[in-house]
């Protein structure tokens, strides 16, 4: 459902980023979860912007946006939105969070964050030091100067602040010395080992930025002994999720059962047409926002049947243990599927 959000502070942060503050207490959401943005006059045109406050901290709900120049909906926010004006959301979504049991399952958290990639981990940065006292973090974050540092000042005041549990290196690529300029993998390597306190088993690692940026991190960390499984990746750019295999092996049309909160919807889909594709042809406004396996505003819960996703660059083997799914990539497999909210 589409619910109004009305802009109550606008602070500009860098040249070419604004923080958008929100008068809603009442909508829920999670450190490292997302808003869903709907167009004001086209409720196709989606986007998902960060939420930068945290939870539970008496701050106002916010999310930061940077300026995408020919971009469509960042130009809309960064140039003409302002105190008192109105946004449409779909709500907070995302797996980009912390784990239920953070402090059981890990001693240390390192977030690596390029650019606005910061947005989702200062929040995740916030939770992790005033809720969690026996956790310790590294944030490692790279700009091309000081100036472009989207909350320059607030982590150098958390840092400060923190400074037994939170150790922060900013890197700048306006830097002269070319070895502190850019991440790359021996520096992020002797990064992590010079602050690490406890084993790669307990160290959870979170990334944001460039896929290129994030795949080099994902290397290097796996390098020292990270596993897989403790490492999680927000990718801001939906167009750049690689598709997981061409085609499923089963292209039978097959009937789709979606139980939401008050309502019970059944169709048909048959690939190419996806999970999501078809509700909207019945008129069934399920959520959603990339279409393309990358932001999960679309994911559901499988109880009966198989549910293939031709791109999944959100949900873990966890995620997936649980039968979560993603409508926007998915196609029922093998037979019939139930889903619910
Ligand atoms: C989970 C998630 C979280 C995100 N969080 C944030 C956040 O916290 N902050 C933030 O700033 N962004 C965030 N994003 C990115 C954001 O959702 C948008 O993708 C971003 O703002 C660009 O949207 P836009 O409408 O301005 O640009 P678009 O109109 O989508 O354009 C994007 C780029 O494509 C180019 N382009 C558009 N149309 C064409 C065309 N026809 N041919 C060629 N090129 C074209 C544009 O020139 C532009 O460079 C997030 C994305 C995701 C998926």
């Amino acid at each position: 459902m589409i619910k109004p959000l009305v802009v109550s502070a606008v602070r500009q942060e860098t040249p070419e980023v604004k923080t958008f503050l929100f008068d809603a207490p009442e909508l829920p959401y999670q450190a490292g979860q997302y808003l869903t943005l709907v167009h004001p006059h086209n409720d196709e045109v989606r986007r998902s912007y960060s939420i930068s406050s945290a939870p539970g901290l008496g701050e106002p709900l916010a999310m930061t946006v940077k300026r995408v120049a020919n971009g469509l909906f960042s130009r809309y926010l960064v140039d003409t939105i302002h105190p008192g004006d109105t946004l449409r959301t779909i709500g907070a979504g995302g797996f980009f969070t912390l784990p239920d049991n953070v402090a059981k399952e890990a001693d240390q958290m390192f977030f690596f964050a390029a650019g606005n990639g910061i947005t989702p981990i200062y929040a995740l940065l916030k939770s992790l030091l005033h809720q969690h006292p026996s956790l310790h973090a590294v944030l490692i974050y790279s700009n091309r100067t000081p100036e472009h540092t989207i909350f320059y000042q607030e982590l150098q005041h958390l840092a400060s602040q923190f400074a037994d549990r939170l150790k922060v290196e900013f890197l700048f690529s306006n830097h002269p010395v070319l070895a502190r300029a850019r991440l790359y993998r021996d520096l992020l390597e002797s990064f992590v080992k010079q602050y690490l306190v406890t084993t790669p088993a307990r160290t959870l690692a979170y990334l944001c930025g460039p896929l290129n940026y994030m795949r080099m991190c994902v290397y290097g960390l796996r390098e020292i002994g990270i596993p897989l499984a403790n490492i999680r990746r927000e990718n801001f750019n939906p167009e750049t999720a690689l598709p997981v295999a061409d085609e499923p092996s089963d292209t039978d049309p097959h009937g789709v059962t979606v139980r939401l909160l008050h309502h019970t919807y059944q169709f048909q889909t048959q690939y190419p047409i996806t999970i999501l594709q078809a509700a909207k042809k019945q008129g069934i406004a399920l959520p959603y926002s990339c279409g393309n396996g990358v932001c999960g505003s679309c994911v559901l819960r499988c109880t009966a049947g198989q549910v293939w996703m031709s791109t999944n660059d959100v949900l873990t083997h966890r995620d997936l243990a649980k039968g979560l799914i993603l409508t926007c990539t998915g196609y029922p497999m093998g037979g019939d599927v139930q889903l619910e909210l």
